[in-house]
């Protein structure tokens, strides 16, 4: 088939609101062009608020940044092991290797595809015999979709270990109305390019405590003690959030439940016109679970069929892209131990993130109906 047009269709692309570029040009204006500054503060306050909950909201660098100052304030420290899911982007385990600390990877269960609370236990449990205690458990929402937040939580209080919660992709995402984000000791959010709302690059850590997120904000900004003179009694850190890029922040909150619900329109849209197809399934929402549905994902019947329907969405300049490739399944984390069931090595195989952008047009949608029910009828 040659291309019905040539415009490109993306993943997930930024959106813009529109008032992002007024927030940029009054930190301009003030000449607040700095890791600090009112946006930066505004943008805290914006996301503690929708959030609830007792948020306290420290602005970093990036995601990667805020698990790993996180996991620094949950004590984590070389030799220890902490417990990760294995279904998730390598930015969740990778902040684990640089405070000198081993992954331990948990398989998925069917129902939201994120860490299983069966694997989750066997895996506690099987480390305590060894004599280890895992030191916390990093637990992703995994495509906006939370996690079992209540086995999950459970479990960890059970054994006392802390949680810190990935919310990465599921800013706007709930469990029984209470926001993700807010369920873990710690939690971090993202807002790189690709995700439900972006500054361009940034994240966020949420903390329980005003004392928690201090802390995270003299680490991000190079511990540096209380003196005229540069004094400093602990490893900093460069991570604080800068003035300009907390202006597109601001904008980009003003607009975040719009897109949630321009991108649950999407999920709703595939849903609709693919789900009766033979071999095609998709994530549904258990009861109380709310999913800000960042990607719209569908299983397949097999790897052939995935791949045939990837590459003939690439003939037509339609970007898609296979679900994540499970971390215990990584040449870079080969020697890591891990507690799996199959279950994400079997969505790796059949999956496939379908665009889901905010900005994406009901034209856009139905040429990638097509294509794919060209492929699967
Ligand atoms: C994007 C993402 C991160 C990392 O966030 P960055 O802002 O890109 O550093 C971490 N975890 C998950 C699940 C993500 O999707």
């Amino acid at each position: 088939m040659k291309a019905i047009d040539s415009k490109k269709i993306w993943l997930s692309s930024p959106h813009m609101g529109g008032n992002e570029q007024m927030y940029v040009k009054q930190a301009f204006d003030s000449n607040w062009v700095a890791p600090l500054g009112p946006n930066v503060n505004g943008f805290e306050d914006d996301i503690a608020t929708y959030l609830e909950n007792e948020s306290y909201v420290a602005a970093l660098s990036s995601g990667t940044a805020a698990l790993h100052l996180g996991l620094q304030l949950l004590g984590v420290t070389h030799g220890d092991e902490v417990l990760c899911q294995s279904f998730t982007f390598a930015a969740s385990a990778n902040p684990i290797t640089y405070l000198g600390a081993k992954p331990v990877f948990i398989d998925s269960e069917e129902s939201t595809w994120n860490i299983c609370p069966e694997q989750l236990e066997v895996a506690i449990k099987d480390r305590l015999k060894n004599g280890v205690k895992p030191k916390a458990i990093i637990a992703v929402h995994l495509y906006g979709m939370p996690y079992k937040v209540q086995e999950i939580h459970d479990i960890a209080a059970a054994y006392e270990i802390p949680v810190l919660e990935d919310s990465a992709e599921a800013l706007g995402s709930s469990f029984f109305d209470v926001k993700c984000g807010t369920f873990g000791d710690l939690a971090i959010l993202s807002f790189n390019g690709n995700k439900i709302i972006t500054t361009s690059g940034g994240g966020a850590l949420v903390a329980k405590k005003q004392e928690i997120k201090d802390k995270a904000i003299f680490l991000s900004t190079q511990a540096r003690d209380n003196a005229p003179h540069y004094q400093h009694s602990e490893i900093g850190y460069n991570y604080r959030m800068s003035n300009i890029v907390a202006g597109i922040g601001r904008g980009q909150m003003e607009v975040l439940d719009k897109h949630i619900g321009l991108r649950r329109r999407n999920y709703e849209f595939y849903y609709t016109h693919l789900n009766q197809l033979a071999g095609i399934s998709f994530v549904e929402e258990p009861n109380g679970y709310y999913s800000n549905r960042w990607l719209t994902t569908i299983k397949t019947s097999s790897y052939e069929v995935r791949e045939e329907i990837r590459l003939a969405l690439a003939a037509q300049n339609i970007e898609s892209r296979p679900l994540w490739k499970p971390m215990h399944k990584q040449p870079v984390f080969s020697d890591c131990k891990s507690y799996v069931n199959g279950v994400s090595e079997s969505l790796f195989e059949k999956g496939l993130c379908l665009p889901s952008g905010s900005n994406l047009e009901e034209e856009d949608l139905q040429k990638i109906v097509f294509v794919i029910k060209n492929i699967v009828q």
